[in-house]
């Protein structure tokens, strides 16, 4: 449910996407309450100015559009780009695992998982299952909301060490979850899966499934002023421009929309991530659209500018001395830009200061974040997207700790503000 409270909104729209299909289906089913249409990539398509469509590709990635009042070749491209997937624990092909008189599920990372996080917590399964129903195999979701599982740490006292040498963990070996006691009964992962979709067993041809925590998001601290929640990188983002684009008014020259791409945790390279043709071939096929001549995709990405969101590091008060002193970025203190002078973030001067402009537009103070010298930078789909299209952006995110925990944590006061920028760079007239 949808409410006017932007952070009670967020964290429903996390706790309705455990896993990158259902953030494509919540985002969906936001879009298509607002007016927004399909559009299926495998046959032509018809557009009008001031159209409202989306594409999914593959399940979980999805390019959504508001065209201009004029043609892209005139009115450019305004685009928010983010991702869909989080580090998790993904389940094997064969799902059945198990030792010493437990049933166990073979799993295995996805991306940069901090691990020992997902220790003792209140696991379940959801994702996308393919179903045979008669001659045709077709995509379902599929989440089981009770914990089913559990990755069971070592006690300390058959591991003496852990504090001082810090756990290491064997991604094979230590990660497999309890999910039932043998002679407890004869469920299998399976068909428990199966249960839940109202199938057999045998009509499951092929899955995705995820590990997640069962516990619902929540704000925290003395004042409310915190948000625990798993999947804030960057179902954050996600929300934030989804919202921005929803809450816009207009009508403004530029097509506006969002992409929001799967796969960034492993390096954006698929048949949907950031580094694939989606976002082109979604462009392409709009200029062409509204403008027949040969160059009309060329002159809108000319006009074009994008804001690739994804989530930036607080400075953590326990390991301040991670960050670059001069450039501390804090929770609660407002929407970061992220630079990196060797271009693993995609912010140039113009750019950033075209951000700085729309936030001034919307009343915020934006923060600035740069790697240490010292340390190696992350990278995000900005870059990505700017060297495959050509188009112009700025990195941003919101502030927060633990990314790529479990659970991460993130500032309430930082929603509001980033889908006001959004929005304002969404509404600015004149492109
Ligand atoms: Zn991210």
């Amino acid at each position: 449910m949808r409410t006017s409270d932007p952070v009670t909104d967020l964290l429903a729209f996390i706790d309705a996407s455990p896993t990158p299909w259902h953030a494509v289906a919540e985002s969906v089913a936001r879009l298509a309450a607002a007016g927004y249409v399909a559009l299926d990539e495998a046959e032509p398509w018809a557009l009008a100015p001031g159209a409202r469509v989306y594409v999914v590709r593959g399940g979980s990635t999805l390019v959504a559009l508001e065209l201009g009042s004029v043609p892209p070749s005139e009115g450019g491209f305004r685009l928010v780009g983010a991702h869909t997937d989080s580090p998790n624990l993904r389940v094997k092909p064969r799902a059945e695992a198990g030792a010493q008189g437990v049933r166990q599920i073979a799993v295995e990372p996805y991306g940069g998982v901090l691990l020992h996080t997902w220790l003792d917590r209140d696991l379940s399964v959801a994702g996308r299952v393919v179903v045979r129903r008669g001659e045709r195999l077709e995509p379902a979701l599929v989440r089981i909301a009770r914990p089913i599982c559990r990755v069971a740490s070592l006690a300390i006292h058959l591991n003496r060490a852990v504090n001082d040498e810090g756990l290491k963990l064997n991604a094979q070996s230590h990660l497999a979850p309890h999910l039932a006691l043998e002679g407890a009964g004869e469920a299998t992962l399976l068909s428990l899966v199966a249960e839940a979709v109202g199938v057999d067993p045998s009509a499951i041809y092929g899955h995705d499934l995820c590990l997640f925590d069962v516990v619902p998001s929540a704000r925290g601290g003395a004042h409310d002023e915190l948000v625990f929640a798993p999947r804030l990188d960057n179902l954050a983002s996600c929300h934030a421009g989804l919202s921005a684009l929803l809450g816009a008014t207009g009508p403004v020259r530029a097509t506006r929309g969002v992409a929001l791409y799967d796969h960034e945790e492993v390096g954006s390279r698929s048949r949907q991530g950031a580094d694939s043709p989606v976002l082109g071939d979604v462009l392409e096929r709009v200029a062409h659209a509204l403008d027949p001549r040969a160059d009309a995709l060329a002159r809108a990405l000319a006009r074009s500018v994008s804001i690739s969101a994804d989530m930036a590091h607080a400075v953590h008060p326990n390991w301040a001395d991670r960050h670059e002193p001069g450039h501390l970025p804090r929770l609660g203190g407002g929407p970061v830009i992220k630079t990196n002078a060797n271009q693993r973030y995609a912010t140039d001067g113009e750019t950033a200061a075209r951000f700085a402009a729309w936030c001034e537009a919307a009343g915020v103070v934006p923060q600035h974040f740069v790697t240490r010298s010292d340390l190696a930078c992350g990278s995000t789909i900005g870059p990505i997207s700017a060297g495959r299209l050509g188009l112009a952006t700025v990195d941003v995110g919101n502030p927060m700790l633990s990314m790529h925990s479990c659970r991460e944590m993130a500032g309430a006061a930082d929603v509001a503000p980033m889908i006001a920028v959004m929005r304002a760079f969404f509404e600015e007239r004149g492109a």
